[in-house]
């Protein structure tokens, strides 16, 4: 039993590898994958559409700077991640088409502090880098 199982090992030694090391080797994702949300914040109106929506109540609207280092703030949607079910819901309902699906499912997302898994409009406008999150 054990040589019969060395000798298997040792066969599939010169294979192709059929695992891959994850987070460090990406999964190839699929058009239609939903990630981490990207906000575009010249079309959002700030309505609450996609809060009302959210299945969760993941999504709150708060007041944020139109643009980084601006002083002129509006309304945009803020999307606790650690409650996502990445559903879609909140981007197939948004009336402007502000929100879409991101591709990161572990860049930016997996870290230890909850504060860093609050997507706040900069981060879901990717005017942070969303890899460096709040931890300290
Ligand atoms: S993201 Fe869309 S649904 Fe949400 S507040 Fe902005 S415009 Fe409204
Ligand atoms: S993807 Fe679904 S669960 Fe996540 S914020 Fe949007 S509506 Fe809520």
């Amino acid at each position: 039993m054990v040589l019969k199982n060395i000798r298997y090992a040792l066969k599939n030694i010169p294979k192709k590898r059929v695992t891959r090391l994850c987070p460090e080797v990406e999964t190839p994702l699929s058009d239609r994958f939903r990630g981490l949300q990207i906000l575009d914040k010249s079309k959002c109106i700030g309505c609450g559409i996609c809060a009302n929506t959210c299945p969760n109540n993941t999504i709150k609207i708060i007041k944020a700077p139109i643009a980084p280092g601006s002083s002129k703030q509006r309304w945009f949607p803020e999307i606790d991640i650690g409650h996502c079910l990445f559903c879609g819901f909140c981007i197939d309902q948004c009336p402007k088409g502000a929100l879409s699906s991101g591709k990161e499912y572990t860049r930016g997302i997996v870290k230890w502090a909850h504060k860093d898994m609050l997507m706040t409009p900069d981060k879901l406008a990717r005017e942070v880098d969303i890899d460096e999150g709040d931890e300290k």
